[in-house]
């Protein structure tokens, strides 16, 4: 049927790079009754431990594992895009090494790209094992990012995508810095068929994500697809101005009827404080989208690669 890419970034990733290969590998059947030919891109992206000595020793066994290694850790979302840009298949699968995206799904996700689906993306249905406040926060993530944005950013959606030719090489187009990968799979568009699956813990290590990572994540993610948060600022400059009207009539009003007491300035006060909380929260705003256009303008490369093979 033609080649198979499969992308796997690794970050300390040294205990799990051999356990993903073996389980990988009993699909070896599934491969093979469909003539797929395999390529295993690991994407070693900057790991401090044995990773990448692991995936040479694999390599040695078995040459159809291949190895990028990046200058240092440039994050997930540039492993990725590292990986497709590598990858030569006809079809190109994106798998953490953590077995948290199960490859026993392969078979079933295959059957789909053949009803004629461009990709076939999977999402968790539980997020059993997560600490509940990071799963409060992520599902506010998600309600909140859908409602301001034109791009649909599924709830759950994991990484873990199979997709065609046509849809990597749509993705390697946009080839901006900030990259919120699953708002960038949802923007290329394409017919995608979402599977659902139970949340698998890590087979070996932690996470890399600590809830201030996410955090940021998820203000990256809102800054590159959507520009509302800009209009908030004229939105609350025109409800200010409407309240000072209003209060001016009050008490041009109210002088007139019952004479000039002095007095009030605790009010002012506070009033002064929250407009000017206001003001500087505005001007946060626009200092966000205007940090991440100053790193989109600068064309940093995405990635540096100090060792492939
Ligand atoms: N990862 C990476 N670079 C990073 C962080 C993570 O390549 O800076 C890889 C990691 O090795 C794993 C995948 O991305 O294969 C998902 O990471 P993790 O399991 O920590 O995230 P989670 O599954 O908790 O969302
Ligand atoms: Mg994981």
């Amino acid at each position: 049927m033609g080649l198979l890419s499969i992308v796997v970034p690794c970050y300390n990733e040294e205990e799990n790079v051999n356990c993903f290969y073996e389980e990988l590998m009993k699909n070896s059947a599934f491969f093979e009754r469909e003539g797929l030919e395999v390529e295993i891109l690991y994407i070693d992206d900057g790991s401090r431990d044995r990773t990448a000595e692991k995936v040479k020793e694999l390599r040695k066994r078995d040459d159809r594992v291949h190895l990028v290694c990046f200058s240092r850790n440039f994050g997930k979302e540039s492993a990725i895009y590292a990986g497709l840009q590598k990858s030569k298949g006809d079809y190109v699968v994106m798998m953490d090494a953590d077995l948290q995206d199960p490859p026993s799904m392969l078979p079933e996700m295959f059957s789909y790209l053949k009803d004629g689906y461009d990709s076939v993306a999977t999402r968790r249905v539980t997020r059993k094992g997560e600490p509940p406040i990071r799963s409060f926060f992520a599902r506010m993530f998600y309600r909140l990012v859908n409602r301001i944005s034109k791009t649909e950013i599924v709830d759950g959606a994991r990484d873990y995508r199979l997709m065609t030719r046509q849809v990597v090489d749509a993705i390697l187009q946009m080839t901006e810095y900030n990259r919120f990968t699953k708002g960038i799979f949802g923007w290329v568009g394409f017919s995608t068929k979402w599977l659902e699956f139970e949340n698998v813990e890590r087979a070996h290590g932690e996470t890399k994500w600590s809830f201030w990572k996410l955090f940021l994540y998820a203000i990256d993610g809102i800054i590159a697809f959507s520009t509302l948060p800009l209009a908030l600022a004229s939105i609350m400059g025109v409800l200010f101005c409407i309240i000072a009207f209003l209060l001016i009539l009050i008490i041009v009003i109210k002088t007139l009827l019952v004479g000039d007491p002095v007095g009030g300035w605790p009010s002012m006060v506070c009033i002064i404080c929250m407009v000017s909380g206001v003001q500087l929260f505005c001007l946060g705003i626009v200092g966000q989208y205007l940090s991440k256009t100053y790193m989109e303008v600068k064309r940093r490369p995405i990635y540096l690669v100090k060792e492939e093979e």
